[in-house]
């Protein structure tokens, strides 16, 4: 549409400065929007005129006056300004520093409709990206951003997702960075603002486990108390960069890593004197030595400075030894319920090999050997595969073995060697699987694929492979395994056709 040409805009609550742009809308404009779905970043997704405004904070169902930030041809960012109706499902926020701190993204918006709306998004990424059919279930009350997609009557079942009885305190591991904020340059440990990277301090985040708040608050105390330095993104000068706090929530067991800029701790006694009497449940305090100039968190190396390089947890009566570097999922109530869903959609009877493809520290192996005959457990990082081998041993399960290395290199090789698989379990990182795992899957041919995924659009893309490949998606369910965040977990089952 020509904007020059488009006549009267009804939507429009304020008269146009001059346009820079070809978008209908000025920057600045005042519009009211209509909004109709919400994007994968938790955004309200307005419209007006037929154009589209993304719209943090907006919910599915209301109308919204929001002022234009942003204009570009097909889209564009506006902020909300005024609810002219405000959606049944609208909270009040309980967090005090929800509106500024990136680290939840729909406290604003009532449960139940989240976990409709998680699952809404699975079938869209499924139908869009997927092409796939998606049986047509009555019991879903959200629409999406996409009213163009009909489901067909046959298809993939899509399940309700599986929530939380109490959405609250349900994160295991806390890494925050640290840093100065205002004139005095005071330490300060939070999360980054949404879409910058100014830090928030923060000292009780809804969403953690007490134990890991508490660490966040004592490791605070301690640095200043110590004068230890916050590392300074700018300079790269500054001894303290982040923590990350692990609970074992069944252990109660603590686990601290303070990630310095540098192989030297200032007053390494000290700390490690003030941490072990601020945290009773203290067993491990690690450092992890990062002088690179990035984002990512962790450097190469990481030492114990005091207690056990690991700490325990347990999952449905299975313990875990978990070391620093190792992946452990954050939210162990729901990974239960994750696990679960996936060894029933695995449907072992017992004599079963199986291949546990990206498998951390063997949470689902272990799960799985308890009802397999084999499982054979690979992963990237050698750490945790070491963890995963303790983990077998400390649970007297002897039929589960483990090596360490890339998936889509491994298991080629073990199929090269004449390997079989009845069962193959894949839990990929974001970025999904690689090309050459989904290769070998299909010519290995097992009868079930279990595909536990933390992201939509790559479970999507990758079931779309295995369909063409002569697999059939059965079903699928999302877990809830981050509350009051966008981030969708599911599990899906195929069989061979
Ligand atoms: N199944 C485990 C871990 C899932 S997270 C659990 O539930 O705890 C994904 C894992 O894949 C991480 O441990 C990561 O280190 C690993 N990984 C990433 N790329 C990989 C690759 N190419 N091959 C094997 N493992 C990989």
């Amino acid at each position: 549409m020509n904007p020059a040409k488009s006549g009267g805009r009804p939507a429009r609550v304020s008269s146009a400065p001059a346009k820079e742009h070809d978008g209908p809308f000025a920057k600045n404009e005042q519009v009211t929007l209509d909004v109709i779905g919400l994007t994968h970043d938790g955004e309200g997704v307005g419209r007006a005129d037929g154009f589209t405004l993304f719209v943090q904070g907006a919910l599915p169902g209301e109308q919204v006056n929001a002022r234009v930030m942003k204009m570009k041809k097909q889209y564009g960012y506006a902020r909300l300004e005024k609810l002219l109706t405000e959606s049944p499902d609208r909270l009040n926020p309980p967090c005090d520093i929800y509106k500024e701190c990136g680290g939840c993204q729909l406290q604003h918006f009532d449960y139940e409709a989240q976990l409709a709306w998680k699952r809404q998004h699975v079938i869209d990424n499924l139908t869009r990206i997927g092409k796939l059919t998606v049986r047509e279930n009555e019991g879903d009350r959200l629409g999406s951003a996409d009213f163009g997609v009909q489901a067909e009557r046959q298809g993939i079942v899509v399940h309700p997702t599986i929530g939380m009885d109490d959405p609250w305190r349900y994160r295991n591991k806390a890494a925050v960075p640290i840093g100065a904020a205002g004139e005095g340059g005071e330490l300060v440990a939070g999360f980054y603002a949404r879409g910058t990277h100014r830090i928030i301090d923060m000292d009780d985040c809804l969403i953690q486990h007490e134990h890991n708040d508490e660490v966040l608050r004592v490791v605070k105390r301690v640095a200043k108390e110590l004068r230890i330095q916050p590392y300074d993104e700018q300079t790269g000068q500054g001894v303290l960069r982040h923590v990350m706090a692990r609970t074992g929530v069944v252990t109660g067991e603590i686990m601290v890593v303070l990630v310095t800029n540098g192989k030297r701790l200032p007053r390494q006694p000290e700390w490690i004197e003030a941490l072990r009497a601020g945290l009773p449940g203290l067993k491990s305090i690690v450092q992890n030595v990062n002088t690179r100039d990035t984002n990512v968190i962790f450097g190469d190396e990481t030492r114990t400075l005091w207690g056990s390089d690991v700490i325990y947890d347990e999952l449905d009566g299975i313990r875990f030894a978990i070391s620093a570097r190792s992946f452990y999922q954050v939210n162990p109530a729901q990974t239960v319920a994750l696990y679960g869903k996936a060894v029933e959609y695995a449907a072992l009877t017992g004599n079963e090999n199986v291949i546990d493809a990206y498998c951390g520290i063997g949470t689902i192996s272990l799960f799985l050997a308890r009802k397999a005959g084999h499982v054979y457990g690979v992963e990237i990082v050698p750490e945790a595969i070491e963890d995963a081998k303790r983990n077998a041993a400390l649970n007297g399960i002897d039929n589960a073995t483990f090596e360490a290395g890339p998936a889509e290199v491994v298991i080629p090789r073990w199929r090269k060697e004449g390997a079989k698989a009845d069962v193959i379990v894949v839990d990929p990182p974001r970025k999904g699987c690689d090309p050459a795992l989904l290769e070998t899957i299909l010519q290995m041919e097992p009868e079930r694929v279990v595909y536990v995924s933390c992201n939509p659009s790559t479970l999507a893309r990758d079931l779309r492979v295995l369909e063409d490949g002569g697999y059939r998606t059965v079903e699928v369910t999302p877990v809830d395994m981050f509350p009051w965040t966008v981030h969708v977990e599911s599990v899906a089952v195929l069989v061979l056709d």
